[in-house]
């Protein structure tokens, strides 16, 4: 542990959750005591309904929020977005302007600034709606999030929440799809809500707890590999005599190290206002995971992106890296984030909890069931929002869910559907049981109605669904918008249904039936890591999609969309630009990869490999001529040179592919000639490599191995 740790640890610093909490964010609460009684009811009614903000308001608004920022040490403020690239943006300006004819410089801020700006969109992924001469793109301000200042090196930032458009209107940007699929949710909900009687909802929003995984690495270690520096996860390694088989690192003691780092990530957390909880070691050594208390969707969106970047920030504080990427390390499990989605009604309702006795809860088996065929007739889209280049590495890798979308709802819901789809009523559930402890001084404990799966992509848990496909990298833009809209129009087909029938409710029932024996395939209650479930689910005819590149077909499919424009949440074109851009981001990413591979076997581990080869030769030749037997050796020797022979051979045929790669115009071709060609070869050049590793003298070996970097933390 080096000196200036020690010194942080010796601090004892105390932490007043309940004062720093929120501190950097301006609130609706610090808006209320600054804003005059009509500008914060104007603001409040924006928030809940939508609509023009007036001018002035607008204005009064710019007014506080700069004097709130600048109080509090702010010298810039910036447009915060989420572009297509999967992180966020922002372009800093300062709080001066220089007015007058003597150019005196003044503080200032104004409802322009606050309202739009107007970032270069030509730089950004546009996916073709935007050619470099046509560069303009708006940020709009969003009332729903609230502002924040950022502390960085750079000093206070004063961040503003917007939604990133093109000149001509389409969205460019994570964010406003997201904010529209919630307003799709919420009116479909309360449409379908209003027909079973329910009709004082006034607002229906989606809920998202997001649990983010992660790796730390020593910085020492991590500037010693250029796979973990360009692409941010190794490309070759060999694996660790000990690696998560020994199971003592979940939920193990935190080292010291790791503690330091997380007290003060927690602390920079609650002062943006997130409400980072729960934190914990993961299952591989090295992992561990942070999960904040669900919020509003949109405000989940940004504080995930919030935690990212934090973790990274922090990370380096502590001569540490944070790696985000869904597969670090071959062998040991990788990290995913997984999304839990719920809706919750202005009333205090979750509509996801089945209650007491969901056989009697028509409206909880109303939601499941538009939610099954949701998800089966949309798992192409759902299993296309979590296609990230890292993501292909991961998943159907026995450690996280398979690339096949199911739903797992457990044994109780599990005996209803049964009921339901036998008789088209349920009459019984089964209870929760007694957990006998055998112990006269512990009590028994009132067990859960049913167990949880940890291996279902989309798994019902008590009263919520968690989608567990997303990867640890990823916004969860995606993967929420699409959840969003896939269950408003389930809901909005049955209550077109039911705004037709007679009796509402009685066809209410008739569609929980007819939905569950419809879409009976997409549920599955058992082990999703076991292979038989793969050969099951080939049997039932559901999509099964592999990588990236293929995910990414969906985006343009028929059903897509029409399901997105009939919600007006994309249209085509926006579809089309967002699959482009996700076959060029599956080609950029491969290539870079590529390249790192062809540089580190070609500049490190084969010159280190062929130094040791050169040894050992000196070692024989030696030997032989003082009259030793030198079988061992001259073994050793030519297995070390078939390996180099090996390596050297992919190393050339890699660097062919890569450059034919690069001439290829199409972005889809391109995808595909990494998927199919390119990947191959780079699986091909590091085996021998790994093979290497395990022969050569450690002194001898270029970069720190998979012991070093996954321990030593
Ligand atoms: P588990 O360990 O069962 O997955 P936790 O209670 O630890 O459940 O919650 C995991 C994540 O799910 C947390 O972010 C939590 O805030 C979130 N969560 C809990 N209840 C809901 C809900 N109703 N809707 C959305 N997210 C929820
Ligand atoms: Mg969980």
């Amino acid at each position: 542990m080096d000196g200036k740790l020690q010194n942080r640890l010796n601090e004892e610093e105390r932490i007043d959750i309940e004062a720093i909490f929120g501190q950097n964010v301006f609130s609706l609460e610090k808006m209320k005591e600054r804003l005059s009684e009509e500008a914060f009811s104007a603001v409040s009614r924006v928030i809940e309904e939508g609509g023009a903000l007036g001018k002035e308001t607008a204005g009064e608004v710019a007014n506080v929020m700069k004097e709130w920022a600048l109080e509090n040490g702010a010298t810039h403020y910036s447009h915060w977005f989420q572009p297509l690239n999967g992180t966020t943006a922002e372009k800093h300006d300062a709080f001066i302007k220089l007015s007058g004819k003597n150019r005196k410089s003044l503080v200032g801020f104004s409802r322009n600034d606050l309202m739009r700006s107007e970032p270069d969109a030509s730089s950004f992924p546009s996916g073709g709606i935007r050619s470099t001469f046509e560069a303009r793109g708006y940020t709009a301000w969003d009332l729903t999030s609230p502002a924040f200042l950022k502390e960085s090196s750079t000093g206070k930032v004063l961040c503003i929440p917007t939604a990133f458009y093109s000149y001509t209107g389409e969205a460019l940007d994570k964010k406003a799809p997201l904010l529209r699929s919630m307003e799709v949710i919420d009116r479909e909900t309360r449409r379908m809500l209003a027909l079973l009687g329910k009709t004082d909802v006034k607002k229906v929003t989606p809920q998202v707890g997001v649990e983010q995984e992660y790796f730390l690495v020593d910085q020492r270690h991590y500037m010693h590999r250029s796979d973990l520096k360009f692409c941010g996860h190794t490309l070759f390694g060999a694996p660790a005599p000990k690696g998560q088989s020994l199971d003592d690192h979940y939920f193990g003691v935190i080292r010291e190290r790791v503690g330091a780092f997380m007290k003060d990530l927690n602390k920079e957390l609650w002062k943006l206002g997130v409400p980072a909880k729960t934190q914990h070691n993961e299952v591989a050594p090295g992992q561990h995971e942070l999960a904040p208390i669900y919020e509003n969707a949109n405000i989940a969106l940004d504080h995930n992106q919030l935690v990212m970047e934090t973790m990274k920030r922090v990370a380096i504080h502590h001569d540490l890296r944070c790696l985000l990427h869904e597969k670090p390390y071959e062998g040991i499990n990788g990290s995913g984030k997984h999304n839990n989605w719920s809706l919750l009604t202005d009333t205090g309702e979750n509509l996801t909890d089945p209650g007491e006795k969901p056989e009697e809860n028509t409206q909880f088996l109303l939601i499941l069931a538009c939610i099954l065929k949701a998800v089966d007739e949309h798992a192409d889209l759902l299993r296309e929002s979590v296609a990230d280049p890292g993501n292909d590495y991961r998943l159907g890798g026995y450690e996280a869910p398979p690339a096949v979308i199911s739903v797992f709802l457990g044994a109780q819901l599990q005996d209803v559907m049964e009921q339901l789809i036998a008789t088209g009523t349920a009459s019984h559930h089964l209870g929760r049981s007694i957990l006998k402890t055998h112990v006269h001084a512990l009590q028994d404990i009132d067990k859960d109605a049913t167990d949880r799966n940890r291996t279902s992509p989309l798994a019902f848990t008590t009263n919520k669904f968690e989608f567990r496909m997303v990867g640890a990298s990823d916004s969860i833009g995606d993967p929420m918008t699409v959840m969003n809209t896939i269950a408003a129009e389930a809901f909005a087909v049955a209550a077109d249904r039911m705004e037709k029938a007679e009796d509402a409710e009685a066809e209410a029932l008739a569609i929980i039936k007819e939905y569950m024996t419809d879409h009976q395939r997409i549920v599955f209650n058992g082990n999703g890591y076991a292979p038989e479930w793969i050969e099951e689910a080939k049997r039932r005819g559901l999509p099964m999609v592999h990588t990236m590149a293929e995910a990414a077909s969906a985006l343009t499919a028929d059903a897509t969309v029409a399901l997105y424009e009939r919600f007006g949440i994309f249209n085509r074109q926006e579809l089309e630009s967002r699959q482009e851009i996700q076959y060029e981001t599956y080609a950029n990413t491969a290539q870079v990869e590529a390249r790192t591979m062809i540089d580190m076997a070609g500049r490190e581990i084969i010159p280190g490999c062929m130094q040791y080869e050169k040894e050992l030769a000196g070692t024989v030749i030696a030997l032989r001529e003082a009259g030793v037997v030198v079988d061992t050796e001259t073994r050793r020797l030519e297995q070390v040179a078939a390996h180099i022979e090996e390596a050297q051979s992919a190393l050339e045929k890699l660097t062919e592919e890569c450059a034919y790669g690069e001439t290829i115009a199409s972005a889809r071709e391109r995808a595909f000639y990494c998927q199919d060609t390119i990947k191959p070869t780079m699986r091909a050049l590091r085996k021998p490599c790994d093979e290497l590793e395990k022969l050569v003298d450690k002194r001898m070996w270029p970069f720190p191995t998979y012991g070093d970097l996954t321990f030593e933390v």
